[in-house]
């Protein structure tokens, strides 16, 4: 059975000793498929594959293509297994949703980066003729979180984390701003929801940068709310707006170009200064709020030249069919340069 919000969330310095009851408790069946690259293999999934297979039947893969006809074939394999666990970033985690999706099983994350909120939600972002895809899947079942791990990856993921969560704050208002102009109905709640995740994250800078256990578990819980308030509205509307159409229109420019995007949250927070100020609201506070965790708060901080910076935000209105606060200004990229210059972004 698949079940659309998380039944057991294990949040431990070292999961080892638990993962195995906490799998029994689930009761999902004997059959486990594991996800791992082979880096993460190394830290932390074989000695998992180890503990799991003294009370299950283990298999492990690694994912070798985000690409959707990849995918969907490792869905036949992902049938013959009663549930999978994801371990890894978005990349292994993705492939597991999806293919575990189309094969009807339920899912296990288990993240060893927290720099996105896709984690926990039900959409899974993959590639269809090397463009990236939304696509409905299911969330997971479960979620384990080994904070000694999470610590031990760069800090850069923890930040693009915190910048994929403040960026809530610009989403919300560009589903209020679709709302009044009825586009879209508005769900308290939801934005509620997703507006605390956001606050979370904002009032644990101090312990968020020098990665402590609390800082972890505000931050994994921040995004772990973020996919929740995704997934009861069905749709990334509560935690994606204009920033986030930004960051797309990024990433289709470099794709173009052949170029590499830079990391999500990242270009999210960017992109969420840009939304609060034509939003009429406190952008300021949101840059310096960026800059205290650390993120970018210039295109050349990005590592993207101020030319990419102003082409997409120009390009950002049309990325995608959803209603925002760039449907009233309508930017040409003269507008958009003159914008990016009074940010300081350029
Ligand atoms: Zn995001």
């Amino acid at each position: 059975m698949i079940f659309n919000f998380p039944l057991s969330v294990l949040v431990e310095k070292a999961v080892e000793d638990k993962i195995s009851s906490m799998l029994l408790n689930l009761d999902l069946g004997k059959k486990c498929i594991i996800f791992a690259d082979d880096n993460v293999k190394k830290i932390i999934a074989d000695r998992v594959a180890d503990i799991v297979s003294e009370k299950f039947e283990v298999r492990m893969i690694k994912p070798e293509s985000a690409e959707k006809n990849y995918i969907e074939n490792l869905a036949k394999t992902v049938s013959h297994y009663d549930f999978s666990i994801a371990i890894g970033g978005g990349r292994t985690i993705d492939a597991a949703k999806y293919s575990s999706f189309l094969a009807g099983k339920p899912w296990i994350a288990f993240p060893t980066i927290l720099s996105h909120d896709g984690v926990v939600s039900s959409r899974a972002s993959i590639e269809n003729n090397e463009m990236k895809i939304s696509m409905q899947a299911s969330g997971p079942t479960a979620i384990i979180a080994d904070l000694e791990t999470i610590k031990g990856a760069p800090y850069r993921f923890m930040a693009s984390g915190c910048g994929d969560l403040i960026s809530n704050i610009s989403a919300v208002n560009d589903w209020r701003i679709a709302s009044r102009a009825k586009k879209e109905k508005y769900s308290t709640l939801i934005a509620e929801l997703s507006l605390l995740s956001a606050k979370a994250c904002m009032e644990h800078v101090k312990e968020i940068r020098s990665k402590s256990y609390g800082g972890i578990e505000a931050l994994l819980w921040g995004l772990v709310c973020s996919g929740f308030a995704m997934n009861l509205h069905g749709s990334s509307r509560p935690c994606s707006g204009s920033e986030h159409n930004f960051s797309h229109a990024l990433e289709k420019l470099f794709h173009e170009k052949g170029l590499q995007p830079a990391v999500h949250g990242e270009q999210v927070a960017l992109g969420t200064i840009i939304s609060l100020y034509l939003q009429k609201e406190d952008w300021e506070q949101a840059r310096r709020i960026m800059k205290k965790f650390g993120l970018p708060v210039t295109a050349k901080q990005l590592g993207i030249s101020g030319e990419a910076a102003v082409k997409a935000l120009a390009a950002a209105k049309d990325v995608r069919d959803r209603y925002t606060i760039l449907n009233k200004y309508k930017l040409t990229e003269k507008a958009s340069r003159k914008i990016l210059g009074r940010l300081g972004i350029i």
